[in-house]
């Protein structure tokens, strides 16, 4: 969180004059503004070759909310080339009022001229919050834009609201995860604050809203394009469990590292990806970013197995809103029982090749 962002615990006032921060060249920070001409709830879209990042949509079911709640229209950033189809889509998933700004400058995510554009638009446009996915693009692009308002930002909410004097209250876990801190930014506007991917739930896309585009010229100076993005290549070994509509995740119930190749099986036979309770990661058998839950990735895939795992609540609260839940364990009185939509009391190494033959069986 940068300067203005007080927590429940902490009230006082900001510790540093935002002023005296060095702005980007050619950028100023706000002078005296009159805060109530912001109003509207901003998410900023996020994608890659044309194509949307999840937690944007998510961002705007949540942002309907809150925007609701204040009487205030929902808005969304779309950045990019060739991109003018994201403004039509983020109108489909609630926004009121999209701002498209589309140039082959904005191909590739670069902090700078990605952070002009939206820089430009908040202080033309004035939202009194901006959302944004907590992605490695969305915590870069938040960062720097709270920096050079500057306003603060909390990282990484996992819960937002608004009260009744029009404060965003996004909460986040604190402390190593042992409690969840409510951050307030009183002084200043935009609020901003970036969310966890997986968290809030998209609206139904609905082709019938009707809403406004505005399109923003790029306005993008030639010292801002220090960087030249030569070739994209993409990670082979990335583990993408926030987008993941299959997810075969194994716990301590499988005894040992090779027991996550016969889940690879399943998850390869379904389109999915592995994932893992903290116990297993702990225990070394395998890597942290398969893990699924409060210190892991929040997930909500439209298929969930939990294997072998006992259902303990750091686990289940990043896995609870997946859409259909399987678990697979020979303790009955197994917590994750009780949230899982079919549970399967037994032994998973009979159980778990059994599912993965009738699944390529039903392929073939
Ligand atoms: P266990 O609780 O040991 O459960 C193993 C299960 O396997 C048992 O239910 C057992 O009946 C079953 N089993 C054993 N053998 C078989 C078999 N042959 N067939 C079928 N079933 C079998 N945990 C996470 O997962 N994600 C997190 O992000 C996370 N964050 C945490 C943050 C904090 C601050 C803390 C304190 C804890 C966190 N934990 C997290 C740990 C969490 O509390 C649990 O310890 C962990 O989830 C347990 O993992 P598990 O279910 O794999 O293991």
């Amino acid at each position: 969180m940068s300067d203005g962002t007080q927590t429940e615990l902490q009230r006082g006032e900001p510790r540093r004059d935002p002023k005296r921060r060095k702005p980007m060249v050619g950028l100023q920070p706000e002078g005296d503004v009159d805060w109530s001409s912001y109003r509207g709830v901003l998410v900023v879209v996020e994608q890659r070759a044309g194509v949307a990042k999840p937690v944007s949509w998510q961002l705007l079911g949540e942002g309907r909310r809150l925007a609701d709640k204040l009487d205030a229209p929902l808005l969304a950033l779309v950045m990019g080339h060739q991109v003018a189809h994201l403004a039509e889509e983020a109108i489909c998933y609630g926004a009121d009022r999209v701002y498209l700004c589309d140039s082959p400058e904005l191909r590739d995510y670069r902090t700078r001229p990605y952070s002009r554009v939206c820089l430009h638009v908040i202080r033309t446009f004035k939202p009194e919050i901006v959302l944004m996915g907590a992605t490695y693009t969305g915590r870069d692009l938040a960062g720097a834009i709270a920096t050079h308002l500057p306003t603060g930002l909390t990282a990484d909410s996992t819960m937002l609201d608004v009260d009744e004097d029009r404060l965003l209250l996004a909460s986040r876990p604190a402390f190593s995860e042992k409690m969840l801190a409510t951050i307030l930014c009183k002084q200043f506007k935009p609020q901003m604050a970036t969310a966890r991917a997986g968290v809030f739930e998209a609206l139904p896309r609905d082709p019938s809203r009707t809403g406004e585009i505005i399109t923003v010229p790029p306005q993008i100076p030639p010292e801002d394009i220090a960087t030249e993005v030569l070739e994209f290549i993409a990670a082979t070994d990335r583990v993408n469990l926030a987008e993941a509509e299959v997810i075969v995740a194994g716990g301590r119930g499988l005894g040992g590292p090779a027991a996550f190749a016969m889940l690879k099986e399943l998850a390869d036979a379904l389109g999915g990806v592995v994932g893992a309770s903290r116990a297993a990661v702990d225990l070394g058998w395998i890597d942290h970013r398969h893990q699924v839950g409060q210190t892991g990735t929040t997930v909500r895939p439209k298929l969930y197995f939990a294997i072998g795992i006992s259902g303990a609540v750091q686990h289940v609260v990043g896995m609870q809103n997946a859409e259909c839940i399987i678990a697979i364990n020979k303790d009955p009185a197994a917590p994750i029982f009780q949230i899982a939509h079919y549970g399967i009391v037994g032994d998973l190494f009979q159980i778990v090749p059994a599912i993965t033959e009738a699944v390529r069986a039903r392929k073939a």
